[in-house]
């Protein structure tokens, strides 16, 4: 019998309506098991972890995706898989950030959640926990199947890094972009084995210190520089992410380059990536992003933001130099980028 641990976080999946307030708020995990009794049929062993009160994960903290990895770090060897309930809102966050943290992972990390409450009729909750479940318990020549942090939503299993929230109303509400889908679930769970991660035998090793002096800033026609400036020299940032227009590109204007080079002079890390919902950078392609690459500007290349403030995070937590912080960014650590 396989034996998963359920680690419930809060979200949609989990809330109930509350009359007075007109509000969806977090509710205990044992209407969940009571609104799916499919489950008991699964032929798992179901153990579960629930956060203590339940969050909507637009309150989620650096803190709490520690919190996520310790649990699973405790309780690595006594598991197969793991399945953590959690709110669509920052969850292509938290598998971006638990991707970082947990390094040498061999077992399933599946976040799963819905849209609509578990207790409502056309509930999308129900699939999404039993396909989790069986995903998270699956194997493949005899390892788990999906030895990686991922995003099981509306029939389809996505790499956690690659994904971002696209959608607040539909099913569908995930996308993957820049990289293809793990497994889809039709009436048979076909998994798609040349994108999965291979098991390695090497010992996980988890990091939990994620630091937070990083800042996102969009680039817009009509951007001011007073704007720009307060943003790039704000203080107690260490690293700025420029969400810059199609393959990496921001106006070229002396002001815009000035405050671009005063930055990278104040010793902070500037990453681009792009605001498009997929597609790459490829700085210097053209004039407006030439400047870019001169002032020593590093590529996103192809991840999302999700990805990129969540792998500063980490690499800022490690206490390395910038000149190293640069060189592991741009390698291709937990599969989240194509470089
Ligand atoms: N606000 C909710 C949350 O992220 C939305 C959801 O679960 O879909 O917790």
């Amino acid at each position: 019998m396989k034996k998963i641990l359920i680690i419930y976080t809060g979200g949609t999946i989990g809330m109930i309506y509350n009359e007075v307030n007109k509000t969806f708020i977090p509710f205990d995990f044992k209407q969940i098991f009571n609104q799916v009794p499919e489950v008991k049929r699964m032929g798992l062993k179901l153990t579960v972890q629930s956060f203590r009160p339940p969050i909507d994960s637009s309150n989620m903290q650096p803190q709490h995706w520690a919190q996520i990895a310790k649990a699973i770090e405790l309780h690595y060897n006594e598991f197969d898989g793991f399945v953590v309930l959690h709110g669509s809102d920052t969850m292509a966050y938290t598998a971006s950030a638990l991707s970082f943290m947990l390094e040498n992972l061999s077992k399933p990390v599946i976040l799963t959640g819905s849209q609509l409450p578990v207790g409502e009729i056309r509930t999308d909750a129900k699939e999404n926990l039993i396909t989790s479940l069986e995903i998270a318990s699956c194997e493949f020549n005899g390892k788990p199947a999906v030895p990686e942090v991922c995003i099981y939503f509306d029939f389809n299993l996505y790499r956690g890094n690659r994904t971002s929230k696209y959608n607040s109303e539909k099913f569908e509400a995930f996308q993957s972009v820049n990289y293809p889908v793990l497994a889809e679930a039709g009436v048979h769970l076909k998994f798609n084995h040349q994108f999965i991660n291979k098991s390695t035998s090497k010992q996980l090793s988890v990091s939990t210190v994620m630091a937070n002096e990083v800042g996102i800033l969009k680039i817009f026609p009509g951007i001011t520089k007073n704007w720009m400036e307060s943003v790039m020299l704000a203080p107690g940032v260490r690293a700025i992410i420029l969400e810059t227009f199609g393959a990496g590109n921001t106006p070229n204007e002396p002001w815009v380059k000035d405050i671009i080079k005063r930055t990278a002079e104040a010793g902070r890390i500037i990453v681009n990536i792009t605001q498009c919902g997929g597609g790459r950078v490829d700085q210097g392609r053209y004039e407006t992003s030439r400047h870019l690459e001169q002032a020593g500007v590093i590529s996103g290349f192809d991840l999302t933001t999700e990805a990129a403030l969540t792998k500063l995070m980490f690499l800022l937590g490690k206490n390395y130099n910038n000149n190293r912080i640069k060189e592991q960014f741009q390698k291709n650590l937990r599969g989240e980028m194509t470089n």
